[in-house]
């Protein structure tokens, strides 16, 4: 059994970032699994070495521990050619050219039932002049061929989710590997049995579940963690203030802290670092779900727990 957490390095984790972690970790050491750290950098743009291990060191800062070596999806290109050449060899895949302008802006069936930016399928069928003639201009983008397929992801914290595979991107325009298509690859190489993971991927879910039986791959259990929010009401980001350790450090929030008030907006009650009290407070708050359930959390709730007022310090350590 191995769990997992996936971050992207682009730049620091921020706290919500490290509750989903948190989650995840404490998920996977509770069922006595393995917990494995991968780097999901397969963005030319971003700077894996710069980002990485402040990532890594960040996980360690709040308790995080993971078993053998991180693997890079960077590394991984060869593997996910390989599975691309595949499925276009069974003719399962397609050249787009479009834009996400034109994605964005294509009128869609009346009934349609698909996801907001859903590919509305505008180039499923085009002829193979038509994809000579565009590809003189622009290099597309390879989808997958799934005729609005739905998929019903059995999660664990969101209960059934029922959402349709749209014919989702496996390979971008400029011929990097799509996420899509990797995360899948990798959760099966990797032997990965639970995925707990933020919400925000709920909706892609049904893709991977359906990628997973095109390619005989089992599908691991899935656990979708409501996202920490920030004060606009929106998923945390950057632009939210102190919202990273480095930007904690500076108000004198040190790691201990950040990681308790993570704990407790998970339903643990610890006030320790001891590792084992807080995945026996994570069992026993998963036992009664009804009573603990996972929720989203503001920050506002959390920087009250962490405020640096001499009590909360106490707490804390
Ligand atoms: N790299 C993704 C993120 O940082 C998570 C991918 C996953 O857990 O499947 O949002």
């Amino acid at each position: 059994m191995t769990g997992r957490f996936a971050p992207s390095p682009s730049g620091d984790l921020h706290v919500g970032n490290l509750r989903t972690a948190l989650a995840a970790w404490l998920s996977a050491r509770a069922a006595g699994e393995r917990f494995l750290v991968r780097m999901d950098d397969l963005d030319p743009s971003v700077s894996v070495d710069r980002h990485g291990q402040r990532q890594l060191d960040d996980l360690a800062a709040v308790g995080v521990d993971w078993d053998g070596t991180i693997v890079r999806q960077r590394d991984r290109f060869t593997r996910y050619r390989e599975v691309i050449d595949e499925l276009t060899a069974a003719g399962l895949t397609y050249p787009c050219f479009c834009s996400r302008r034109e994605i964005r802006d294509a009128v869609r069936a009346p009934h349609d039932a698909s996801p907001d930016g859903a590919y509305p399928g505008t180039c499923r069928d085009l002829s193979d002049a038509e994809i000579a003639r565009r590809s003189e201009t622009r290099p597309p983008a390879l989808r997958l061929r799934t005729d609005g397929a739905s998929r019903a992801v059995d999660d664990e914290v969101a209960g059934t989710f029922v959402g349709t595979a749209d014919d989702f991107v496996i390979r971008r325009n400029d011929g990097v590997p799509a996420y899509n298509l990797a995360v899948v690859l990798d959760d099966w190489d990797q032997g990965v049995t639970q995925v707990v993971r933020g919400d925000d991927l709920l909706s892609s879910t049904p893709r991977h579940l359906l990628l997973q039986e095109l390619l005989d791959a089992p599908t691991p259990r899935y656990a979708h963690v409501p996202l920490v929010l920030g004060p606009g009401g929106d998923r945390l980001s950057k632009r939210d203030g102190a919202v990273t350790l480095a930007d904690l450090a500076e108000r004198d929030v040190t790691p201990p802290a950040v990681r308790h008030a993570l704990l407790r907006s998970l339903g643990i009650p610890t006030a320790t670092g001891d590792v084992e009290a807080a995945i026996d407070g994570w069992r026993a708050a998963r036992r009664d779900p009804g009573r603990h359930p996972l929720t989203t959390v503001t920050l506002d709730e959390l920087e009250r727990e962490w405020s640096p007022s001499p009590d909360a310090q106490g707490r804390a350590r």
